[in-house]
């Protein structure tokens, strides 16, 4: 048996180990990939992508990481199978064009056989079956037999990221967890014997757009190993859930559901390997900056919260809990990801917040499922069943235990239907969309982005774009996309919307309205309008900003900058920014915080927002490294990217914010600055909105346009509105409440004609009569009054009070009741006729219906009952 390392010292001597190796190595990047169009980082290579695609220059020529994953794809195999989770970590070596596969596999032997000292007759590998080199490599350089080199085809051993770019053979190793086994017959897929730890990935092919295959110039080397899998097979347990990685996660779940874990059957371990997996998978995805939500991976979050909950149950703890394992997995992993010790109070807040609102809907999901059985007849819908999960989050499996127990079917083909267009809108939501409408920019430069120094600049048009398609030329009249070398202009990004402006040449017999600039990628896209000339590919164009836009834009940005340091003054440091917008009329911004503001708050963040502007601080930027600007305490957004070096903006004494946006350069220049309005978006989190300088005349106007109308409407000076629209107010009420006891009067008075109707049964008297568009409050009233007049007996109004509108009324006095006679379940099957429903008390019951034409009928039915029963 191989030495037992904890999962801290497994990772740190694989990374020492590269490192010794000449590797660099790299913190891990955030679950969130900067790749668009990928959902969440599944791999350790995923970050160096655009390395590998040739697109970003290496940041060495060798790299190593830890790097943290989350595979939602592997959902259904945690706690089923011994080795796959949702997050896990996977270690990995890098070559960026340097080394390749003899150094690959004669490291990773050396890595597994001498550093983790795992005994070279437990491991086997697998080679691409047209992989010669490899086979023979390991035979050569590790001393393998061939028999234990197992050549396997492309679906497992060729790795390629999409139809074109790079690709090649990989090779796995496996542990042998059973040798005396035997090696006949020898299946490396079965899990209960072998498992994968490592898979070296030979980067060495490219293919075209035609499927050609070339060999790339410049091979790559792309490695994984599991952190979880070395640590099951170096602590000798039997699966990744039981290693120090995560069993005191799951040792606090079955304490909190009073179990003990190790005496459960394997089966009732399912829950608890799924706690303590999903508890590491939503602490880290909240600290990388994911909110839970219903698209993209803010639905990933939700769900997997929902399943940690659900699972937490059905383990056996009662209430809330996810906070209490978060706390352990946070404890024990906050060393090798200090971001979950900086993101703590963010990390409870919302997970306690989330696993509130999801306890909440289960509540409501069981009693909608007793509903659902109540009604269904023969079997459940697939759309109830369907809407228990999505909605509910009510597994399919509890809802047909449910429905057996009551003789029930689920209708499963029409539930598999909705999940399939679930899974549709899933994916179109996973996809981002291309803004260019498809024209391919492989080989277009970055943009360069000139704008922080000036708001003029020369630049080359690189391409023009409509519809899809690129243009060498575009004339006046035409909307276009335009690609350009260098631009003053800032493409919408990290809250704040684009410049305008225009772009001439020297002739200046061309304009060009530019009314938005988006990013694709790195590269700027100019959506301008060609008023004059003609705007040709290849040329050089001058290109200006709009300085009023811009420095809308920037008093605004500056001034959130100065909103968030108020913010964190008065509520306290724990405040972190969740979103914002910067615009030309206003600012918004979202934020997580501990309470409510009330309006001394608000007062009180105006005024120091407003002081520091008067006091005209100078606002600096400068690039720095990421290390440094951290040191200096600067504040990130969370959720968001950065490289190496940084830009940050810092107001002395104020603020000092990661930040790409564009900025005052003294905080005069805001202006005067107003909080329009604050209110709750999600739990816990809340939106400030705001307007500073010029823009404010702007918000004014409008205000002060519905005052003067209102002071004209009045006649009153603008200061004495509100106590004249109370006044108005009370006078109104007043009024109505005049005309309510009129009209009751009123149908009271009338309803004394019907009188003459009355019939007489022995001691009854029953009275069943129209009062004409009577409403329902004065139709009670008055059929009250009339069963006082009667003495015993039954009174049955009915009235259209308008065209589309019946009201009905019964009223029975005690004897009448004595008789078996239920106004309240009278005046329903009365009301039906008439198209309505209704209902009420024994005494006296109220019901409405549709249909004035059969109004009539429906009193001829009355009349017919109370016939019947006072006369059997
Ligand atoms: P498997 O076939 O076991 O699912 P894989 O072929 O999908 O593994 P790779 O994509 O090659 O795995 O990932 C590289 C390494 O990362 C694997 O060798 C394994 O050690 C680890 N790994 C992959 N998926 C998971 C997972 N879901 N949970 C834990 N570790 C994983
Ligand atoms: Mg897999």
């Amino acid at each position: 048996m191989p030495v037992a390392l904890s999962g801290n010292q497994i990772r740190e001597k694989f990374l020492q180990f590269f490192e010794s190796k000449g590797h660099k190595r790299l913190p891990s990047a955030s679950l969130i990939p900067e790749d668009p169009t990928v959902l969440l980082t599944i791999a350790g290579m995923l970050p160096f992508k655009p390395v590998f695609m040739g697109k970003q220059a290496a940041p060495a020529p060798r790299a190593t990481t830890s790097q943290k994953c989350v595979r939602t794809n592997d959902i259904e195999n945690v706690g089923r199978t011994a080795r796959h989770h949702t997050f896990f970590e996977m270690l990995g070596n890098f070559s960026f064009g340097d080394y390749f596969k003899r150094e690959a596999i004669a490291w990773a032997w050396e890595l597994v056989t001498v550093v983790y000292a795992l005994p070279a007759d437990r491991l086997w590998v697998s080679v691409y079956e047209d992989d010669g080199e490899a086979f023979g490599l390991w035979q050569e350089v590790a001393g393998l037999p061939p028999h234990r080199i197992r050549k396997m085809g492309a679906e497992s051993n060729f790795w390629e990221s999409g139809p074109t770019g790079p690709c090649g053979p990989c090779s796995e190793i496996y542990y042998d967890f059973h040798p005396e086994r035997g090696e006949v017959e020898i299946d490396l897929d079965d899990d209960s014997r072998f498992l994968e730890i490592y898979n070296l990935v030979f980067m060495q092919l490219n293919r075209d757009s035609q499927g050609n295959l070339s060999e790339l110039p410049r091979k790559n080397i792309d490695t994984g190993l599991g952190l979880e899998r070395m640590a099951q097979v170096l602590q000798g347990v039997p699966n990744n859930y039981e290693t120090d990685l995560l069993l005191p996660i799951i040792a606090r779940a079955a304490e909190l559901a009073g179990k003990d874990y190790f005496q459960l059957s394997e089966a009732d371990k399912v829950s608890f390997k799924i706690v303590g997996d999903h508890t590491r998978a939503v602490v880290h995805l909240i600290a990388d900056g994911v909110k839970p939500g219903n698209e993209g991976r803010e639905y990933v979050l939700r769900r997997l919260v929902r399943r940690l909950v659900r699972r937490g149950r059905q383990a056996g703890i009662a209430g809330a809990f996810t906070q209490k394992t978060a706390a352990v997995a946070i404890d024990l992993m906050g060393g090798a990801y200090p971001n979950l010790i900086e993101r703590r109070s963010a990390i409870m807040t919302m997970l306690g917040n989330e696993e509130a609102a999801f306890l909440r809907t289960l509540e409501n999901g069981e009693k909608l499922l007793a509903d659902i059985l109540g009604r269904s007849r023969g079997t459940v819908s697939g759309e109830d069943a369907f809407t228990l999960f999505d909605t509910y989050g009510f597994p399919l499996e509890l809802t047909i235990e449910a429905a057996a127990e009551r003789g029930l079917a689920v209708d499963l083909k029409e539930y598999e239907a909705k999940m399939q267009e679930q899974r549709e809108r899933a994916k179109r939501a996973a996809k981002t969309t291309d803004l260019t409408g498809g024209v391919d920019l492989t080989g277009v430069p970055a943009t360069e982005f000139v704008g922080y120094q000036g708001l003029t600049a020369q630049a080359r048009v690189l391409g023009i774009l409509n519809d899809g398609k690129a243009y060498g030329s575009a004339n006046a009249g035409a909307e276009v996309l335009i690609l350009l070398t260098h631009s003053p202009f800032y493409a919408e990004g990290g809250g704040q919307v684009s410049d305008r402006g225009y772009l001439t040449n020297e002739a200046q017999d061309l304009f060009v309205i530019i009314e938005d600039v988006q990013k694709q990628g790195e590269i700027f896209l100019h959506k301008g309008k060609i008023q004059q000339g003609q705007l040709k590919a290849g040329e050089v164009v001058i290109c200006r900003v709009d300085l009023v836009s811009r420095r809308l834009l920037q008093a605004h940005h500056t001034a959130t900058h100065l909103l968030h340091a108020a913010l964190r003054k008065v509520l306290g440091e724990e405040v972190q920014q969740q979103g914002s917008l910067v615009a030309y009329d206003r600012l918004r911004f979202d934020f997580n915080s501990p309470r409510a503001l009330t309006p001394q708050d608000i007062a009180q963040i105006e005024q120091m927002v407003n002081t520091w502007v008067m006091e005209g601080r100078p606002v600096g930027a400068e690039v720095m490294p990421i290390a440094k600007a951290k040191e200096l305490g600067a504040l990130a957004f969370f959720g968001d990217k950065y490289g190496e070096q940084v830009r940050v903006i810092g107001v002395p004494g104020v603020s000092i914010e990661f930040c790409g946006g564009t900025h005052a350069s003294n905080t005069i220049e805001i202006g005067p600055f107003k909080i329009v309005s604050e209110s709750g978006i999600a739990a816990g989190v809340r939106r400030i909105e705001a307007v500073a300088g010029v823009a404010l005349l702007g918000y004014m106007r409008t205000r002060e346009q519905v005052t003067n109308a209102l002071s004209s409407e009045f006649k009153v000076p603008v200061e004495q509105i509100p106590q004249r629209v109370a006044a108005i107010v009370g006078e109104a009420k007043q009024a109505i409440k005049q005309v309510d006891s009129l009209k009751s009067a009123l149908a009271t008075a009338r309803s004394e004609a019907l009188m003459s109707e009355v019939e007489q049964y022995g001691e009854f008297r029953v009275l069943v009569g129209h009062m004409g568009d009577t409403e329902p409050e004065p139709l009670k009233a008055a059929a009250e009054h009339l069963l006082t007049r009667l003495g015993e007996g039954a009174v049955v109004l009915g009235s259209a009070p308008a065209a589309d509108k019946v009201s009905l009324v019964a009223a029975f006095s005690p004897r009448a009741i004595g008789m078996g006679l239920d106004a309240g379940k009278f005046i329903g099957p009365i009301a039906q006729i008439a198209g309505g429903g209704g209902g009420g008390r024994p005494n006296i019951a109220q019901a409405g219906g549709k249909q004035p034409e059969k109004l009539k009928a429906a009193l001829d039915q009355a009349f017919a009952k109370l016939y019947d029963t006072f006369n059997e």
